[in-house]
């Protein structure tokens, strides 16, 4: 049982963990960093980019920045949801006004945007804000939880 690849948020390093433990407070290797969490994460482009390539466990991407009402509106929807697939799945935040590259990078053309990574590629995205049971559903259509 080699466990599922994951990107630490504090130092990037790789670390792996057996698919059963990932509810058990799993935490970085290298660093000590708890590897999942219940709350929605703020990060930033370079280790999304990491995350994005290579995490086995389901990494889920709120697009947003603080002048978009509708970003600020879902941003509880996102925190609801990110507690319910505790375990299952990594929510993170990437804020598109402190890195503006993402836009280009991953093809964006207006916030929010939701966006779930799995085994190195894209496997949904969704655009606009919707409620936390429309976002669990998303992604259980997108087996990605
Ligand atoms: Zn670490």
């Amino acid at each position: 049982m080699a466990g599922v690849k994951l990107t630490c948020p504090d130092c990037d390093q790789g670390n792996r963990v057996p698919a059963d433990k990932l509810n058990a407070g799993p935490r970085c290797g290298t660093c000590g960093a708890p590897l999942m969490w219940d709350k929605p994460k703020e990060v930033t482009f370079d280790w999304l980019q990491k995350a994005a390539a290579r995490d086995e466990v389901p990494l889920v991407v709120d697009f947003w920045a603080a002048w978009c009402g509708p970003c600020r509106m879902m941003a509880p929807e996102f925190a609801k949801a990110a507690g319910t697939a505790k375990g299952q799945a990594r929510f993170v935040k990437l804020d598109t006004e402190a890195f503006p590259q993402a836009g280009a990078r991953y093809g964006i053309r207006g916030i929010p945007l939701l966006m779930a990574f799995r085994g190195g590629r894209e496997v949904a995205r969704q655009a606009g804000a919707v409620p936390a049971p429309a976002i669990l559903d998303w992604l259980k259509g997108a087996e990605a939880l």
